[in-house]
Formats: structure tokens, C-alpha cells, sequence
């Protein structure tokens, strides 16, 4: 009996948890689900987004699956998934981008694996407010230290990145390389313009690959990156990127495959693991039944994997395979056209890969 963490998340997140939930179970992999509540509704009630009994379930069970979780944009509560994240050092964020038969792409080789840093740089969730005391102390610091001029009417965001946070996101990359039979790793970056940032990932990931003879290492300006991305997605294999960026690329590999309704994900460290799609709440579709639950449920896939219960992953893969490359029960997005009229509800879809589950 496995016991995991499951927060139903917020928006559209509560209707894919229930419909992964039942797709999962249906695979008759025993789980006890800890279900625990986090996100907007939570903070109206509760004062907090996240709170502690979340991390204290998920450092119990060790492995949780996770909905989507609304931000407040620029105001508000902190984001929910990157305070999990650094809370619980889960410090890989592994999302592989591959064309799953039957889904309507405008690629067909794509076979991606992201690899993206979680605790560190742009996302390290440090700001200096404008106008506040802190914003206006580091300007004059920054004045004294550099000559240089940052305008006072300006806010902040600090960019840290790290030796050690460097390693061990290239090290997690190149080691998923080896063990699942991968040729090549592209570390991604935009050291010409950010020397001390940006070049210390580059030369810490240079240094790493060194280690990893069996394994191809290049590397590409971010930019250049998502043109490449755009034009020949078949060149790249695994891709390991500081955070902001591969935020960015995930998403833009993510659209190569079908879209955010197909795209699984996992936050990893070396505790604990959270599973989750790499879309957001979609809060226009709450409660419509309407969005397709197939990327939580292919992070359910990443799960069961994790779980060392392969079988059920597999069956599970088959399953979906087939109900999506018949393309009758799918939804909308994955309709030649989004207003099709057949286009299956949500958990109209995962009754139909639970019909197929052999
Ligand atoms: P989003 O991913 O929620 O939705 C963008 C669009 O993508 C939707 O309007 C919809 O057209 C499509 N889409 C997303 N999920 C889909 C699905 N399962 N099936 C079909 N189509 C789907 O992005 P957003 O609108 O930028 O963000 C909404 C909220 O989610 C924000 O508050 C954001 O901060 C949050 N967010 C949370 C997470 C997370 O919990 N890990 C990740 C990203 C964004």
C-alpha cells in the first residue's frame, strides 16, 4: 500500500485530481490517498495558501501529486508551487515533451526531456518592493559597489545561481541521460550577457559533462535555443536550463507535443517527489468539466514509475495511447477543431481509458 499526498489544487485542479485520482486507482495499484487542500480557497480560509500540515503530510508520505494551484499576479500570496519547491528542496523539475500517437501536432519526432532548475535565480523569490527601505538601501549599495545608476522609482528581483545549486541540476541531468538510454544534453543560458549569473551555470555545467564522457554535452544561448526549438526540435534530447528559462522553454516545448492538455511534470529532490502537469488552474474552465485531465494524468504515469510499480504504468500508457489515438473520447483541445461538438468531458475521457485499461 503506497500512501500519497494528493492536493486537488485550485481553479480547474480539483476536477483533473478527481478524474486522475479514479484513473489511477483503476489500475489497481493499492493507494491511500492523504488529501490535502491548498490554494485560493484555502487562503480565504485559512489565512495561508499552504499550510504547514501540507508540508508535514508530504513529508510524511514522502510523494505527492499535485492540481494546478492559482498565483495572484504582481499582488497577493506567494506562489504555492514555488514555495513547495523550496521548501521541500525539490530542486529538479523534470518534464519530458514527447508526441503521444494520435495527438494533433505540428511536429512528429519530438522527444524531449526539460530539466529545469527549481530553487534558484529569478524565481528565488527575492524582491526588493519600489520605494520600500530595503529597494532604496540596495540602490545606494549598488551605486557605491558598481558606479552604477539604478533608477529610484524602480523594483527589484534579486538572480542568484549557484555553484552547488549549478551541479547538482547538470549532475540530475546527465544521470537521467545515462539511465534512460539518452544521447545528448544541451545546457541552455544566456552567459554573454549575464557573465556571472549565467556563466557560472555554463561553466559549472562545462566542468560537469567532463565527468560524462558517454554522453554528448553542447551549448546554447537561450535565445537561439527556442528558435532552434521551433525549427528542429528532433536535434535536442535532454535540455537542462536555469529556472526562469526553462519555465519559458518547458511551456514552448510543451506546445511542440500538443499543448499544455498533454504536458507531465515532476519536482524532484532527494526526500521527496510532487508530481504535477505543467499547466495552470485555467480558472475560465473551473467547474466545466471541460479540460483535458490527460497531463495530470500522464504525471500519475511519472508517478506510478516512481512508485516502482511499472506494470500499472505501463498498462496505464497503452491505455491513454489508445483512447487518444482513436480520437473520439478526447477533449476539446485535442479535436481538430476546439468547438467540436464531440468532444468528450473530462471525466468522460478518463472513464474512457479506464474502459481501456487491460
Ligand atoms: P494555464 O496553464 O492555467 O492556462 C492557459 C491556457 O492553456 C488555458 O486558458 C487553456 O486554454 C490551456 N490549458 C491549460 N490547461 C489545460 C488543460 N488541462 N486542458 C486543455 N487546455 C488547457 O495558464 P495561465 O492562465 O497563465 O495561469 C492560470 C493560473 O495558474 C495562474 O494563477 C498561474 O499562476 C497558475 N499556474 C499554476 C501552475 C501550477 O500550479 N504548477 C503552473 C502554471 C500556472
Amino acid at each position: 500500500m503506497h500512501t500519497i499526498t494528493l492536493i486537488p489544487g485550485d481553479g480547474t485542479g480539483p476536477e483533473l485530481s478527481e478524474a486522475t485520482k479514479r484513473v489511477i486507482e483503476a489500475t489497481g495499484v493499492p493507494i491511500q490517498w492523504d488529501v490535502q487542500d491548498a490554494g485560493l480557497d484555502v487562503f480565504e480560509k485559512e489565512g495561508t495558501p499552504l499550510p504547514q500540515r501540507v508540508l508535514d503530510s508530504i513529508q510524511k508520505n514522502k510523494v505527492a501529486i499535485k492540481g494546478p494551484v492559482t498565483t495572484p499576479v504582481g499582488t497577493g500570496f506567494r506562489s504555492v508551487n514555488v514555495t513547495l519547491r523550496q521548501a521541500l528542496d525539490l530542486y529538479c523539475c523534470l518534464r519530458p515533451s514527447q508526441v503521444i500517437k494520435g495527438v494533433k501536432t505540428r511536429y512528429e519526432n519530438v522527444d524531449l526531456v526539460i530539466v529545469r532548475e527549481n530553487t534558484e535565480d529569478l524565481y528565488a523569490g527575492i524582491e526588493f518592493e519600489k520605494d520600500s527601505a530595503g529597494a532604496q538601501e540596495l540602490i545606494r549599495t549598488i551605486q557605491k559597489l558598481t558606479g552604477k545608476q539604478i533608477r529610484p522609482d524602480s523594483g527589484i528581483s534579486i538572480k542568484p545561481i549557484s555553484v552547488f545549486g549549478t551541479e547538482r541540476i547538470v549532475r540530475f541531468a546527465f544521470d537521467y541521460a545515462r539511465k534512460n538510454k539518452r544521447k545528448k544534453v544541451t545546457a541552455v543560458h544566456k552567459a554573454n550577457i549575464m557573465k556571472y549569473s549565467d556563466g557560472l551555470f555554463l561553466e559549472v555545467a562545462r566542468n560537469v559533462a567532463q565527468e560524462y564522457v558517454d554522453i554528448e554535452f553542447e551549448d546554447k544561448i537561450v535565445d537561439n535555443m527556442c528558435m532552434q526549438l521551433v525549427q528542429k526540435p528532433e536535434l535536442y534530447d535532454v535540455i537542462v536550463l536555469p529556472n526562469l528559462y526553462g519555465d519559458i522553454v518547458s511551456d514552448l516545448a510543451a506546445g511542440l507535443i500538443g499543448g499544455l492538455g498533454v504536458a507531465p511534470g515532476a519536482n524532484l529532490g532527494e526526500n521527496y517527489a510532487v508530481f504535477e502537469p505543467v499547466h495552470g488552474s485555467a480558472p475560465k474552465y473551473k467547474g466545466l468539466n471541460k479540460v483535458n485531465p490527460l497531463a495530470m494524468i500522464l504525471s500519475g504515469i511519472m508517478m506510478l514509475k516512481y512508485l516502482g510499480e511499472f506494470n500499472a504504468a505501463q498498462r496505464l500508457e497503452h491505455a491513454v495511447a489508445s483512447v487518444v489515438g482513436e480520437g473520439k473520447e478526447v477533449t476539446y483541445d485535442l479535436k481538430p477543431s476546439p468547438d467540436d461538438p464531440t468532444a468528450a468531458k473530462t471525466f468522460q475521457m478518463a472513464d474512457a481509458i479506464i474502459k481501456r485499461l487491460k
